[in-house]
């Protein structure tokens, strides 16, 4: 997961927003209760005059106690006046989106990233990614099924995707193909698998075979702009939704997918391919040394859907 200027500005807005925001509270707090100010005043002459006094001293450790049980007592003055005014001393303060980090983003003396900017990061890639929000494997629903066979075999694929999603791979394949009629939950389980695999930190990208195409054949035509072979290999997921679905142009959808394909396997990385085609239809439609590709099992591990549309 990658910081990006946006969210870094949303904090650092955050973070001033919440410092501004008790600094104004306190200043009417001064107007109205002089005494305050003047209370907090002496506090801070106080601490400042500790440190070269401290130099000087004869006992450093009475001196101390001494100062500190001054700055209690106009604490507890202070307490006393809030109280009396009804004012509430959290209210002075600044009011942080997350008291961990205090809108930082970053905790500890190592500056670890906060939970809270984590989840944000999260939230970021999610809707960049083109996930649907709620599919995830928690929501998988066992009651849409009115079939015994389709609820077994829907069970065992969502157990499948689940163990891919965590090693981002399974049985040794690197890919998975997800096949089956429409409606039977195949974008669900490729968003519940990008899901999962983004929260266990890898970077995840998802396309439709047709955007993927679009945009493949754009980086050809344009150079930029549009996305290249080798940017493909760059995330540690590709998710490929509805493949036979794309335009097919004579010569070009095959060459453009198979490099896609290919430049992911040599490159080692994860690929999920969903598809409505059968592996006839796959054969036919795509040539034999696509289809072997996607169906080798060194290389692909299949789930085939089956059963009643669940729309
Ligand atoms: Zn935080």
């Amino acid at each position: 997961m990658r910081m990006t200027r946006s969210i870094e500005s949303e904090y650092r807005a955050a973070r001033a927003r919440a410092i501004a925001g008790a600094e104004e509270r306190r200043s009417a707090a001064y107007a109205a209760l002089p005494r305050l100010a003047a209370i907090d005043a002496e506090k801070r002459r106080l601490a400042f005059a500790l440190g070269p006094k401290l130099l000087q001293a004869e006992d450093p450790a009475a001196l101390r106690a001494e100062t500190e049980q001054a700055i209690a007592a106009l604490d507890a003055e202070a307490q006393r006046l809030l109280a009396d005014n009804g004012i509430a001393p959290e209210s002075l303060r600044p009011q942080f989106r997350c008291a961990q980090c205090e809108d930082t983003g970053f905790v500890g003396p190592e500056q670890r990233m906060c939970a809270c900017l984590r989840k944000r990061l999260l939230r970021e890639e999610y809707a960049s990614s083109g996930f649907a929000a709620g599919a995830c494997f928690e929501r998988f629903d066992t009651g849409i099924y009115s079939e015994e066979t389709q609820l077994r075999r829907s069970v065992r694929a969502r157990e499948i995707c689940e163990e891919y999603a965590e090693k981002l791979s399974f049985n040794g394949a690197k890919g998975l193909l997800l096949m089956g009629d429409v409606g039977l939950g195949k974008t669900f389980l490729l968003d519940c698998i990008g899901q999962r695999a983004l929260g266990r930190g890898w970077s995840v990208q998802k396309y439709t075979a047709y955007n993927l195409l679009d945009r493949m054949l754009r980086g050809i035509r344009e150079r930029d702009g549009g996305l290249s072979a080798a940017g493909l290999a760059t995330p540690d997921l590709l998710l490929i939704d509805d493949l036979g679905t794309e335009p097919f142009i004579q010569n070009v959808t095959y060459e453009v997918l198979f490099s896609a394909i290919n430049e992911r396997q040599n490159a080692d990385k994860a690929t999920v391919i969903a598809t409505n085609l059968g592996k006839a239809q796959l054969l036919d439609d795509y040539g034999e040394r696509l289809f072997s590709r996607m169906t080798s099992p060194r290389l692909f591990s299949v789930i085939e859907l089956k059963g009643k549309s669940l729309r």
